[in-house]
């Protein structure tokens, strides 16, 4: 017989924070940081004050306790969270993160950030997030298919193929989503289109899993036409080499680019005459980090932020830049390949020593953009071929680029400002109609 013992988990619980997974960010306010970026832009846009205020708030927020049977016999108590922040424009979209700092804030934030980006591509979305409070490094997956099982029948009633689509996001992967399709399936029957990024073979699409890393490549080669800087001969460094670093560590590698460095929450690695990107990808599959990679010298995760390189792109968490070190980066242009990597202190900082920012709603938008084609292909039972994936996912990012650079230049606003604009502008409209 166990001897369950109840370990209620707090919400926003502290763990003590180990060198490895010691994070910058978490005294910030995603929330206010959101709030602020769209505040600038609304004014500017004369944004009405009715309209203001539906947009700056979330529609529903919902948050569960979720018990787990851990392996050892305790019983867990884990907290879970769903924001979904805008449907004007159609269902709640937004992924799902497992990790030991989320909290209600930050996945306001996030699904704010979700409404703008479904706009900025122009896919009939709206915006929505959800997480957990866990640490997914310490748990089995035994633990983490009960942990997201659970999750699943929690928040079911908020769910729908057309209300609210899950995704992955940090920590979570293919395998979360086919065990949210299953349990989800329990009740309601086969229903594929119920989360996005899936395994292929229960009906995820071609392409989906490197589309936020392709996505970003794209809006880095079209930031570099417009600003004349030869990606070929860029130096580039990512930050984190998960689902989005990696594959776009990847994909500008194949673009000619010389990525110096990277790095994972174990530590970063440099090599100045540029790393073996292919070979990489396969020592990480290996050992589960970058670290260790022969041929390349080990740096810090602070060290590779401040780098002397053509192009950064952080890749991991929120918060990364702020006023502590924002003065040390020297990059000419950075690349927001994860969401909110950037304090409003250090863009404004940024701003004022003409480092281009190319905001995380537009650089990672490919993600969505490719759920959106996964979730068509389920509705319709059709299998798009990855070529046409491919050339849709371009279409939709030049033409999210083109709108944002010509908000950009003719209105001489900061990329972020201008991004906001095209997205406020859809979001406002559809709500217009609708009241
Ligand atoms: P992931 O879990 O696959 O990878 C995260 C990476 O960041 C890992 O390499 C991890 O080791 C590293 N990391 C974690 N903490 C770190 C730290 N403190 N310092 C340095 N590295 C650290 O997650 P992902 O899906 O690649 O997401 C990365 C970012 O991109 C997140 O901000 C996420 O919200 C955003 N994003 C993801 C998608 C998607 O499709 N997966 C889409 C849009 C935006």
């Amino acid at each position: 017989m166990s001897t369950a013992t109840l370990t209620p988990v707090k919400p926003n619980a502290k763990k003590p924070a180990t060198p490895e997974t010691a994070t910058p960010h978490k005294h910030l306010d995603f929330n206010r940081i959101t709030d602020e970026q769209f505040l600038v832009a609304a004014e500017h846009m004369k944004l009405e004050k009715e309209i203001q205020m539906l947009l700056r708030t979330p529609y529903r927020e919902l948050i569960v306790q979720i018990p787990v049977r851990m392996d050892d016999g305790r019983l867990e108590l884990f907290h879970g969270y769903r924001v979904q922040h805008n449907a004007v424009r159609g269902p709640y979209k937004g992924g799902l993160r497992f990790h030991h700092e989320v909290d209600l804030n930050e996945v306001r934030s996030l699904a704010a950030l979700m409404t703008w980006k479904t706009a900025l591509v122009d896919i009939p979305f709206g915006g929505a997030k959800g997480g957990v409070t866990c640490d997914p490094t310490k748990m089995s997956r035994k633990e983490l298919q009960g942990l997201t099982r659970g999750l699943t029948q929690k928040i079911d009633m908020v769910l729908g193929v057309h209300r609210d689509i899950p995704a992955p996001d940090v920590n979570t992967n293919a395998q979360v989503m086919a065990w949210i399709m299953d349990e989800y399936g329990k009740k309601h029957g086969y229903t594929p289109a119920i989360v996005t990024g899936k395994p292929v073979n229960l009906g995820g699409s071609l392409g989906r899993e490197e589309a936020t890393g392709r996505g970003t490549t794209i809006i880095t080669r079209e930031a570099c036409k417009a600003f004349k800087i030869d990606l070929k001969k860029s130096t580039v460094a990512v930050q984190g080499f998960g689902n989005v670093g990696s594959w776009a560590s990847r994909f500008i590698h194949e673009l000619g680019a010389i990525v110096t460095a990277v790095s994972d929450v174990k530590g970063g690695i440099f090599n100045g005459h540029g790393l073996d990107i292919p070979k990489l990808v396969e020592h990480c599959k290996k050992t589960g980090s970058v670290v260790d990679f022969p041929g390349s010298k080990p740096i810090s995760n602070d060290e590779l932020l401040t780098l002397d390189v053509d192009i950064l792109i952080p890749a991991a968490l929120g918060g990364v830049i702020d006023r502590n070190n924002v003065s040390q980066v020297k990059a000419r242009m950075i690349v927001e390949a994860g969401n909110s990597p950037i304090t409003p202190r250090a863009d404004d900082s940024l701003r004022k020593r003409n480092v281009i920012v190319v905001p995380d709603i537009l650089t990672n938008a490919g993600g969505v953009t490719v759920s959106y084609f996964e979730w068509v292909q389920n509705l319709q039972q059709v299998r798009w071929e990855l070529d046409h994936v491919n050339a849709q996912l371009e279409k939709k990012m030049v033409s999210a680029w083109d709108s944002v650079y010509r908000v950009h230049t003719e209105q001489k606003l900061p990329l972020r400002i201008a991004a906001y604009v095209v997205s406020l502008g859809r979001v406002a409209e559809a709500t217009r109609q609708r009241f």
